[in-house]
């Protein structure tokens, strides 16, 4: 468009892409999104300091924030997004309620009042019936929900939902809705104009989440009829008509199916672009940040409802620092090689490079993987390839979980709903590390070792050539993979060599090593992968097999005595953020000690048994690495 960009940055993202992408970039302040990206009378002073005559905020931070956008608007800069009021009104779920009820809006049954005494609070529930969801009204990113299931929960799930709000957004306000078993989400991405004008750009499906979290979205639906997307794009339409809404938005309904019939509500309307946007982009042939500006120019909306038709079919996967194998716990570190493939109808966004580094500060999604095709399974199927032949290699990523979703049966039929990761994915016994991907990647890890070893000592010509009869004996090397132990033995032979691994033999050929890559054949079998070394881990990364982290050790770990007794520690790198016990304190067991946080998802350590806190190692605010001791207990 001809415009000049400006943008800031904390000291977390001083080496992003970024950074060097925009015309002007300007240091904002330190990590801590308080101090940076949240730092609402900052950002504007550098905006006028840059003669600034926009801002667009994103999908993250001050995004859907009323103040920000008026302080925009006070300071003659122009704020592109939807109008103060508009945000504020959709930014309490309880207010967006009532509005779109009084709309005509189809909304889930519960309650949504202002009286929010527990004792209404509970009579209010047994009207609404089992089960049902208590959300925090000014809650988002799916934090603050609360599934109940029966009476006898409903007073204590009341209390501690009410607190875990206060705690979270400083309001301990909830609605009660009616829980739908198995709902899938819908959404209809919406745009209007100053001047009345407000169309659908057709709906996004992103029922594939975990912890109420999008991590998978398509277009379109594989479930929606034609009629019934017409139906609900005017419902939407409706929905932002009812608030005045200008600029880019998106209103997100539960669909449900009752006796082969669909019924849908209303569940929340995003005042900002979305993460997901570029699938519509995909399907209408549409840039949505180009009609952001233009309508926040005070242009007319050229585009008319007829005009929309979807094209194709598009899908995105959020590729997060996280392991799927552990309860999505976020992972941090650096990033030592980020590689995207070339493909037809892939899209990739991202703000991370080789050498780049995840922080705990910030959301762990690191990447927007979108592909498009002329119909699903041609998307899917690219997605797929896309995803293998990713190279993200240095942190634990949820590449290969992607990856089994792609493949997964129910997911590639369109046969699913919002629970899909929970109840038809298990992942972590369904990953199968079999024998022969750890015996392939422990034999890659040994002979890079062993590369490196002959390349030096090709260069002390003056050794004698006796050293060499070392590879006629075995040699040993042991490694760790997550709990598990693994023992290698080898040795030269013709060429080649002989891996004895777990009892298992194996014959490996053809041996090729630059550049952080290795190929090799083994039984017969020729594969090509990444490998980097830092320190004594090994990151393997084969297109085939998935990602695997190696450590090389001198001897395995006696299991019993890493385990202090009575010890809690940081299960990832954090930062403390409430310490809720004293020394010499005597807690019950189950009782919450710390209060953690990383990456926007806060962490509770609870007493596993009865004690006295003995001594506490960390103080609020301060940053630990994984496995750093939080506090001694005596019990
Ligand atoms: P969506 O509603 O599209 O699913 P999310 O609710 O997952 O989006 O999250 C909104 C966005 O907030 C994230 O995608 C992320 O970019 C942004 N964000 C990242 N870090 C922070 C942070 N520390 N505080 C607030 N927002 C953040
Ligand atoms: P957030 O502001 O955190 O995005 P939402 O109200 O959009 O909160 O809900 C997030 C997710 O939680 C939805 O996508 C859906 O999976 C689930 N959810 C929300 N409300 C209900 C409900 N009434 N019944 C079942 N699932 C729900
Ligand atoms: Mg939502």
């Amino acid at each position: 468009m001809g415009i000049r960009t400006v943008a800031v940055f904390s000291d977390a993202d001083r080496n992003s892409p970024f950074v060097e992408q925009a015309d002007i970039a300007v240091y904002l302040g330190e990590s801590e999104p308080v101090k940076s990206y949240l730092n609402q009378d900052n950002i504007v002073e550098i905006s006028l300091q840059q003669k600034v005559d926009a801002i667009h905020p994103g999908f993250g931070f001050l995004a859907e924030n009323a103040q920000f956008a008026q302080k925009c608007i006070d300071a003659g800069i122009i704020f592109i997004g939807p109008s103060p009021d508009a945000i504020a009104s959709m930014g309490s779920k309880s207010a967006a309620k009532r509005i779109m009820q009084k709309a005509g809006v189809p909304c889930v049954p519960g309650y949504q009042g202002k009286v929010q005494t527990i004792k209404r609070l509970e009579e209010e529930a047994l009207k609404v019936g089992f089960p049902l969801l208590l959300k925090a009204t000014a809650g988002g990113g799916g934090k603050g929900m609360r599934i109940v299931r029966k009476k006898s929960e409903l007073k204590e799930a009341i209390k501690s939902a009410k607190s875990e709000a206060k705690n979270a957004f400083d309001n301990d306000e909830l609605i009660i809705e009616k829980y739908i078993e198995s709902g899938r989400h819908i959404e209809f991405q919406i745009i209007g104009d100053e001047h009345g004008n407000l169309i659908h750009l057709l709906e996004r499906e992103c029922s594939i989440q975990r912890r109420y979290q999008k991590i998978i979205e398509e277009s379109p639906s594989p479930v929606l009829t034609n009629k019934l997307r017409n139906e609900m794009g005017d419902i939407a339409v409706k929905a932002g008509k009812a608030i005045n809404y200008s600029n880019a938005g998106t209103v997100e309904f539960i669909l449900a199916e009752n006796n082969g019939k669909f019924d849908y509500y209303f569940l929340e309307m995003n005042t900002r672009l979305q993460v997901e946007h570029p699938v519509t982009e995909e399907i209408t042939g549409l840039d949505l940040v180009q009609l952001q500006i233009e309508v926040a120019e005070g242009r007319k909306l050229k585009l008319k409802q007829k005009d929309i038709r979807g094209c194709g079919y598009a899908i995105e996967c959020r590729l997060y620092a996280e392991d799927a194998e552990n309860d999505f716990m976020p992972s941090t570190g650096k990033i030592l090689k980020w590689e995207i493939p070339e493909s037809e109808g892939l899209r990739v966004e991202t703000d991370i490079c080789s050498g780049g580094e995840v922080s705990i500060y910030y959301d762990p999604m690191i990447a927007k993987v979108i592909t498009y095709g002329t119909d699903r399974a041609i998307a899917h199927r690219k997605m797929e390839y896309a995803l293998k032949h990713l190279q993200c290699v240095g942190i634990t990523t949820n590449q290969d979980f992607l990856v089994y979703l792609m493949q997964h049966k129910a997911f590639q039929e369109g046969d699913y709903d919002t629970h899909f990761i929970k109840e038809k994915c298990d992942y972590t016994s369904e990953r199968k590390h079999t024998e022969n991907n750890l015996a392939i990647t422990s034999i890659m890890a040994t002979l890079l070792d062993w590369q490196e070893r002959e390349n030096k000592r090709k260069l002390l010509k003056s050794l004698s050539s006796g050293w060499r009869n070392n590879f006629y004996q075995n040699q040993f090397q042991n490694y760790l993979f997550k709990e598990k132990n693994l023992s290698v033995q080898y040795k030269y032979n013709e060429g080649g060599f002989i891996f004895q691994i777990e009892e298992q033999n194996y014959e490996v050929k053809r041996l090729s090593i630059s550049n952080n890559k290795i190929s090799l054949e083994v039984n017969g079998v020729f594969y090509q992968s990444t490998i980097i070394k830092e320190l004594n881990k090994y990151y393997i990364y084969t297109p085939e097999l998935g990602n695997y982290i190696l450590e090389a050790i001198e001897r395995f770990p006696d299991n019993e005595s890493e385990k202090v007794k009575g010890g809690y520690i940081a299960p990832m790198p954090s930062q403390i953020l409430r310490i809720l016990v004293e020394v010499e304190q005597e807690v019950k067991e189950g009782e919450p000690l710390i209060v953690i946080t990383s990456m926007k998802m806060e962490n509770t350590i609870y007493a596993d048994e009865a004690g006295v806190v003995k001594e506490i190692f960390v103080t609020e605010g301060e940053n630990v690495e994984a496995g750093f001791q939080l506090l001694l207990m005596d019990s």
